[in-house]
């Protein structure tokens, strides 16, 4: 009697051969690499450094290279309240980072303008960029901004696309 798929690749993982697809494969690895943009705002961004600090130690999911050029990141952290001066240069960077890529928006701020309803402060950074994650809290603990990227990386294992591809997939802009 044939094995079934189960039993064969329990049968394989007994003799030490792990079988994947590379769709898989490319997802675990992805995941395991999001390097975030250099990239901070206001007091949310003095958080944001904590998480590489050997406390919080964001190396053990592969995402402490932050990066001081858009071309070689592909996760931007929004770690800050957002003026209508900066929206522009914070879409620029978005637009010069490769894809796929994704942005993470930390706290209050970042989300919705925070305390700062005023005519000087973007009201949600996903007013400027397409955001996948939002982080709440003012300011948010590096653990709650850990968690956020804990999230961002299920959503690439699951496969899900990137915000800004969803919406081109309903046919908006991003
Ligand atoms: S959410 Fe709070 S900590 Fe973060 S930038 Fe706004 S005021 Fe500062």
């Amino acid at each position: 009697m044939g094995l079934t798929s189960t039993q064969s690749a329990q049968k394989e993982a007994e003799r030490g051969i792990l079988l994947t697809t590379v769709d898989k494969m490319t997802r675990w690895a992805r995941k395991s690499s999001v390097w975030p943009a250099t990239f901070g705002l206001a007091c949310c961004a003095i958080e944001m450094m904590s998480v590489t600090s050997s406390r919080y130690d964001l190396a053990r999911f592969g995402s402490e290279a932050f990066r001081a050029s858009p071309r070689q990141a592909d996760l931007m952290i929004v770690a800050g309240r957002v003026s209508q001066k900066m929206a522009p240069v914070l879409r620029t960077i978005w637009e010069q980072m490769p894809e796929p890529k994704w942005v993470i928006s930390m706290g209050a701020c970042a989300s919705s303008g925070g305390v700062f309803d005023n005519y000087a402060i973007i009201q949600g950074v996903d007013h400027v960029v397409p955001v996948d994650v939002y982080v709440p809290g003012c300011p948010p603990t590096p653990e709650a901004l850990m968690f956020g990227i804990l999230k961002l990386r299920e959503k690439i294992q699951m496969g899900l696309p990137p915000k800004y591809q969803e919406i081109a997939e309903r046919g908006g802009a991003s």
